[in-house]
């Protein structure tokens, strides 16, 4: 498969895309926004005018878009993929969107002898760019395998969870686990600095210890910085988390943490904060704390 549509070319869909056209794949490309398409037009691309049209020139179509509703009007829509389809593509969707979505849009596609993986992502805009994304991976194993070359040009893990939908149960499961050590970081580090002790002191202690994360190494420096340029945005992880209530509900997990940091994500959001990186959760806390930890 080396004729690939893609999709969406935000803030992950764009280095994602550059990654495929230095690995030589031929790539078609679209997003409502020019400016993005035109970046990546330069590094190689051909443009069609619809995903209709991407989806006319491609072996597979690879989708990067916000939300469920996006997704389903990019596929499913006026002049979407399957409008444009033969018999025999691939779809990827490697948003991050509810698990029922992708079941009822995979049920649609396969109508029109459309395959579909949910290959989600994590890592964020720095392993995009690099290449290093982990990526969840719900379908069947035939289809899997048959996309995993494609997709470790994107990312260093690639991992089959399950049937269709279950790269996005894992992304659920990464999102709250996400959410919640920022939420804790944002706390700790607050409490240390109106306590007296400098944030960057706290985090050269402890970051080797079992405190330390992933989550930690990316997200205090920018917290230390009062910088909260995305990144990951609010509004996202809001989406996200919205997802993963859902989701509990439907299979009868109660999320009382998830639910807490979806509360600070909405405070954050009136307080016109939606489009900040989600470091900015410890904005909420040094509002409330009046103090802002960062370095000295
Ligand atoms: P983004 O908002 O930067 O990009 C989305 C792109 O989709 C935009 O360029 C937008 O113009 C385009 N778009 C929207 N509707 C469209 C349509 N109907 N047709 C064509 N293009 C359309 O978002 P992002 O940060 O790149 O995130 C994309 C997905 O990846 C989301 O589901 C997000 O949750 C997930 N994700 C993001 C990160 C991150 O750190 N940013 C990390 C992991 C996963």
């Amino acid at each position: 498969m080396k004729k690939v549509g893609f999709i969406g070319l935000g803030i992950m869909g764009k280095p994602m895309a550059k990654n495929l056209l230095k690995a030589g794949y031929e790539l078609v490309v679209y997003d409502i926004n020019q400016e993005a398409v035109k970046e990546v037009v330069a590094a190689g691309a051909k443009s069609a005018p619809t995903s209709k049209d991407v989806a006319a020139q491609s072996e597979v179509v690879i989708t990067m878009l916000p939300n469920s509703p996006h997704v389903k009007a990019a596929v499913l829509g006026e002049n979407g993929v399957l409008e444009g389809a033969k018999p025999g593509l691939v779809l990827v969707d490697m948003s991050s969107i509810a698990p029922l979505a992708s079941q009822e849009i995979a049920a649609a596609v396969a109508k029109k002898g459309v395959e579909m993986l949910d290959a989600p992502v994590s890592g964020g805009e720095p392993k995009a760019i690099d290449g290093s994304l982990s990526i969840m991976v719900g379908g069947t194993k035939e289809l899997f395998d048959r996309c995993t070359e494609l997709l470790s040009k994107m990312g260093k893990s690639v991992v089959l969870c399950g049937d269709i939908g279950a790269g996005y149960t894992t992304k659920l499961a990464n999102q709250i686990i996400v959410a919640l050590n920022i939420a804790a970081v944002s706390e700790a580090f607050v409490l240390a600095t109106k306590a007296g002790v400098n944030p960057e002191l706290v985090f050269n202690a402890i970051r080797g210890g079992l405190a330390g994360s992933t989550v930690m190494e990316a997200k205090a420096p920018m917290i230390m910085a009062g910088n909260f340029k995305p990144g990951f945005k609010i509004d996202l992880h809001i989406k996200d988390l919205a997802n993963a209530i859902e989701t509990g509900h439907d299979v009868g997990v109660p999320l009382p943490l998830t639910a807490s940091v979806m509360e600070i994500l909405q405070a954050l959001k009136v307080d016109g904060k939606g489009q900040n990186d989600h470091s900015g959760i410890a904005l909420y806390y040094e509002k409330l704390a009046k103090v802002e930890a960062r370095k000295k």
